[in-house]
């Protein structure tokens, strides 16, 4: 991993980390600081600076209430983080940041995902240094459902490689390259064989979906030119929120998208682990399942039926979405096996 990136992991280390950053300004967002405020008794922020939005125009309006001379601190997911990022970047400051949920790849990379007009507006700054402090108990703050839903959302892995490899051999899409496929398995193999571990939140299963995390955002940041980013599972949760217009967890519904993605996948490549995936996201507890996360049928056909169309328009991704024809067999054949969860499809 690139050495401007430092990670650190433990039990209750937060305040030994904090300490030598005073006076420091906290970016942060309500959920998290409620949840989290307790361990920033001992070692207080000067300032707590609240987002809600990565907005360009409002971080720019919290920016000008920022005080002098302190240091900048992130708390939070996604957005938090990455705000903190974005501050830390304007004051010329090595930001330390402080996830409080283990579902985003946010705190490692030099991407400062910020918007404007609710379009993108991020930059990547190469090699801008950043501190991560992984406090086990901070983490297990939260509702584990966070932390499981980030399990799901590593699972894309598998499947952005199945529509790698479909699309490699259609040559719709470089061949794919065998050492970053070894590279992606390995990490697959390591969360299949740890998804009860993960799923329970213990200090080894945090950090090892932490260190998975940034090592597959480490592969897709240094080979920008392979399409190991994201994928058909991706593709189907931004399109669900569209369609839906439903506040859901990122990770529960890519989690439903590798569910469907793998199952439609197994027809065109020899393993898409299609098995295993489900397998490991009952075992890790990820919620995924429709009517567990609160979606209907009819919501999820509407995507699947509009997700090319929403993937030509936006991403251009080539997915097994662009090979799939959509028959009325086809969709009772996935019904079964994702809503009535029948138990094995050859
Ligand atoms: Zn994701």
């Amino acid at each position: 991993m690139p050495e401007h990136v430092q990670t650190v992991y433990g039990s209750n280390i937060l305040e030994s980390e904090l300490a030598p950053l005073q006076p420091y300004v906290l970016v942060t967002m309500e959920m998290p600081w409620q949840v989290c405020k307790q361990r920033f008794s001992t070692i207080p922020p000067a300032h707590i600076a609240r987002v809600n939005s990565l907005d360009v125009e409002k971080l720019d309006a919290v920016y000008e209430g920022l005080p002098d001379n302190v240091n900048i601190v992130g708390l939070g997911g996604g957005t938090a983080l990455d705000s903190a990022k974005y501050f830390a970047y304007r004051r010329q400051r090595r930001p330390l940041l402080i996830p409080s949920i283990t579902s985003s790849n946010g705190p490692f990379t030099d991407f400062i995902s910020i918007r404007k007009n609710g379009g993108s507006f991020g930059f990547k700054v190469d090699g801008y240094p950043k501190k991560i402090v992984v406090d086990y108990d901070l983490i297990r703050l939260a509702n584990p459902r966070y932390n499981r839903a980030g399990y799901g959302d590593l699972l894309y892995i598998q499947t952005t490689l199945n529509d790698w490899r479909i699309a490699g051999a259609d040559s719709t899409e470089q061949p794919v390259d065998p050492s970053i496929e070894q590279r992606l398995i390995s990490i697959m193999d390591s969360a299949f064989a740890n998804a009860e571990e993960i799923g329970a939140g213990t200090d080894q299963g945090i950090r090892l979906l932490m260190e998975h995390t940034q090592e597959s955002s480490g592969l897709y940041i240094d080979y920008p030119q392979y399409p190991i980013s994201a994928g058909s599972e991706h593709l189907f949760a931004w399109n669900l929120e569209l369609v839906t217009g439903k506040e859901l967890i990122h990770g529960e519904m890519v989690s439903l998208g590798v569910v469907i993605s793998s199952f439609l996948q197994r027809k065109y490549v020899k393993d898409s682990r299609y098995r295993e995936l489900r397998q490991a996201l009952d075992t890790a507890g990820v919620l995924y399942h429709p009517d567990e996360i609160g979606v209907g049928w009819d919501e999820i056909q509407q995507t699947l039926l509009t997700v090319e169309e929403y993937n030509q328009r936006v991403r251009k991704f080539h997915s097994v979405f662009g090979k799939t024809a959509w028959t009325p067999a086809l969709f009772e054949e996935l019904r079964e096996y994702v809503v009535l969860r029948s138990p094995d499809v050859v």
